[in-house]
């Protein structure tokens, strides 16, 4: 075992979609030797109106499972797999592999079987191309018997597995429940495998590759061409995720949070961008921005409540809070005045939860006034750059206001690298672009 630095590569399903994908990320993976541990998803869209291999074994299982025959629609996976060995030319002969997984089909192994096989089969043929070892998730990746990760013993057994690896192919997605069943993690979850390899090597770098060149400053549906983010830390990450702002799936980020490794995101079809860079603390990441990004969505509503004197009631909030609780909802912000406090929460709440709410603190609190809005937005605009440049908010105020949009709702989070502010629904996109156009010129 050499001592050089380690890179993990993740490769999302667009990056190997198909043989001329696959001839990339060879070229990305070889033209680095520290690229040692490689993490592919299963062969993803050629084109818009294409179907995922993923999202071919669900369907082709459902058949299996409803007992109907399943043969014609196994047929088309395994040409998928087949076209892509073909046309790279690879002396590889999955049949073996195919009689297996129909006969595990027939059998019922399960839907997570049927979905982890994208990842296996992909992984066996990228092994093949790049002449790295194939290791099966499922001797490495272990879950707890109700379904949750198992980070420990995965750590355990995976880290010692890779030192007896110099380069190994280790597909993403599935792992296996202590009485060895196949489970998955949700969709998208290759992104979590990568990470999860990324700790147990004690990589110096988790680059992700994907089809986007990062991470953007903002939603290039409502705002034109916007700026790549170059340095984004994990905690701003969460607050834009949080807001809608999706590249990488969320929970991938707590095994190498943990461990300190940072997270590149890259462009297989643009090799030569830097992509955005996630890392635990900021130091010697200075990007000049006072703003990192803007994100925001709609469907909230705001529960807004009065009573003179409400400061010096003890136990108001908390009796407010326990009305939402029993109701089994979750508040997203709370910002209050002195005799009135809001509370934000998703708007996919029932008539009837509005409703026992209300009567609820109406008991509990006897209010002056009580009532529901709905029909709010809420965008956040994140940055690191914002606790040192005095005046951020009052630029972010200054850009709604003249754009002739009415604020609802402000909230500015202890640590200062968010302010979060609420608008009708109907404002979200004008707002946002005012924001945008005030910090980036
Ligand atoms: N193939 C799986 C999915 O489509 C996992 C992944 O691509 O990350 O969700």
């Amino acid at each position: 075992m050499n001592n050089e630095t380690v890179k993990v590569v993740k490769f999302g399903g667009s990056s190997l979609a198909d043989a001329e994908h696959f001839l990339k990320v060879r070229d990305i993976i070889l033209a680095e030797p520290r690229r040692r541990y490689v993490v592919p998803s299963a062969p993803g869209k050629r084109s818009s109106s294409d179907t995922k291999v993923t999202d071919m074994l669900y369907d082709c299982y459902r058949l299996a499972e409803e007992e109907y025959d399943f043969g014609e629609e196994f047929s088309l996976i395994e040409e998928r797999f087949n076209t892509i060995i073909a046309d790279l030319g690879l002396d590889l002969d999955l049949t073996g592999e195919f009689e297996t997984i129909k006969g595990a089909f027939k059998y019922h192994a399960g839907s997570d079987y049927a979905a982890s096989r994208g990842e296996y089969l992909n992984g066996m043929i990228l092994a093949k191309l790049i002449g790295y070892d194939f290791i099966d998730a499922a001797k490495v990746i272990k879950f707890f018997d109700n379904g949750t990760f198992d980070a420990e013993k995965t750590q355990i057994i995976l880290s010692d597995r890779l030192t007896r690896h110099e380069r190994a192919v280790i597909p993403g997605f599935y792992g296996t429940l202590p009485n060895g069943t196949i489970k998955t993690f949700s969709r998208g979850g290759s992104d979590i495998t990568g990470s999860i390899v990324a700790r147990a090597a004690a990589a110096d770098l988790y680059e992700n590759w994907t089809d986007v060149s990062g991470f953007l400053m903002a939603d290039p549906r409502v705002v034109d061409n916007p700026c790549t983010i170059d340095t984004i830390t994990y905690h701003e990450l969460r607050e834009l995720s949080y807001m809608g702002a999706t590249v990488l799936h969320e929970d991938s980020i707590f095994p190498v949070r943990f461990a300190g490794i940072p997270i590149n995101i890259r462009n297989t079809n643009d090799p030569g961008a830097p992509g955005t860079m996630i890392v635990p603390s900021a130091d010697g990441f200075d990007s000049g921005r006072v703003i990192t990004g803007i994100a925001g969505k709609k469907g909230f509503s705001v529960l807004n409540i009065e009573k003179d004197q409400m400061n010096a009631e003890i136990g108001f909030g908390r009796k407010v809070l326990q009305a939402i609780e029993k109701e089994g909802a979750t508040f997203e912000h709370l910002p209050s005045g002195i005799d009135t406090m809001s509370v934000v929460v998703s708007a996919d709440i029932t008539e009837r939860q509005r409703k026992d709410i209300v009567n609820s603190i109406c008991e509990s609190c006897e209010p002056e006034a009580i009532a529901f809005e709905d029909g709010l937005a809420l965008i956040a605009v994140v940055g690191r750059g914002m606790v040192r440049a005095k005046g951020t908010a009052a630029r972010v105020f200054k850009a709604i206001a003249e754009s002739d949009i009415n604020i609802r709702m402000i909230d500015q989070g202890s640590s200062e690298i968010s302010i979060i502010i609420g608008i009708n629904e109907c404002d979200f996109e004008k707002a946002l672009r005012a924001i945008y156009a005030e910090f980036v010129k």
